[in-house]
């Protein structure tokens, strides 16, 4: 039995969510018998276990495979600008606990870390399946490194060794991720981009950001900056961006700008009927 083969109909498995047999032989172009070996060795080890069946069509339902859920916990800490939450899912993604606390960040670097530190240092606590920790940031990102390069609109985070700093203190394997990033790997994995092997994700929010998939992958792009969409430019002559470029699509459009431009706007005594 090849090593190669077993960890891809794993994957195979983990990736469909459930996966009959004869599915995964369809799949994998494995001889059905082939298939069976390779689960049955995956079902002694643990890894996968059977669950439901298939909706009946004609003939037999087919027996549903699933990775066993608690095969690993995992916890997701998404580090907000106003808020930080901190997920704690199975193996499959199924939220087991769910928290939000303000992230405070105008009380300095050090809080934060605080923060970061206290609230996985409980998650971890809580729960003792967990086998790696995932963050979330909206700043710009060396994912290599886990480095956060810098954080538009906090002045001071910049060059933080993030991931490398989780890791030592909490022993764990540790991904730092674009935010927006994770919000499309999840919506491809869960939500409405579930199936699809070419979207784009945007997010309009205080920034502006999306992430590309093309043919099932995150397109990284030149320098892994594919996808900040806030930081192309419309207006080379245009005012300056946090980014340090002038007239990013962000300066005009983003929850920030409506905002300042709304403020300015009161202040020069423009009439507004709702505020
Ligand atoms: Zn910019």
């Amino acid at each position: 039995m090849n090593k190669d083969d077993l960890l891809g109909v794993l994957q195979a498995i983990y990736d469909q969510g459930q996966a009959s047999r004869t599915g995964l032989a369809e799949k994998t172009g494995f001889a059905p018998s082939y298939i069976s070996a390779l689960v049955a060795e995956l079902r002694r080890r643990g890894l996968v276990e059977e669950g439901g069946r298939s909706p009946s069509r004609a003939g037999r339902r087919r027996v549903l495979l699933h990775v066993v859920p608690d095969l690993g916990h995992l916890i997701g800490i998404r580090i907000g600008r106003a808020n930080t939450r901190i997920v704690v899912t199975d193996f499959l993604g199924k939220v087991i606990s769910l928290k939000k606390v303000p992230t405070e960040i105008s009380q300095g670097e050090d809080h934060v870390f605080d923060l970061i530190d206290r609230e996985l240092g409980a998650a971890l606590k809580s729960d003792n399946l967990v086998k790696g920790i995932g963050i979330a940031m909206s700043g710009v990102i060396d994912r290599n490194s886990g480095t956060l390069l810098f954080w538009p609109k906090v002045p001071g985070w910049n060059n933080v060794p993030l991931m490398r700093r989780v890791q030592t203190k909490f022993g764990l394997p540790v991904v730092l991720e674009d935010s927006v990033r994770t919000m499309a790997h999840a919506e491809q994995k869960f939500g409405d981009a579930k199936g699809r092997k070419n979207f784009v994700y945007v997010v309009v929010s205080m920034g502006i950001g999306a992430a590309i998939y093309v043919n099932n992958r995150l397109y990284l792009g030149a320098d892994d900056l594919a996808g900040e969409l806030g930081h192309t430019t419309i207006d080379e002559r245009g005012e300056l961006c946090s980014c340090g470029n002038r007239g990013c699509l962000e300066v005009y459009a983003s929850g920030w700008a409506i905002i300042n431009r709304i403020k300015s706007g009161l202040q020069q005594g423009v009439h507004s009927s709702l505020l």
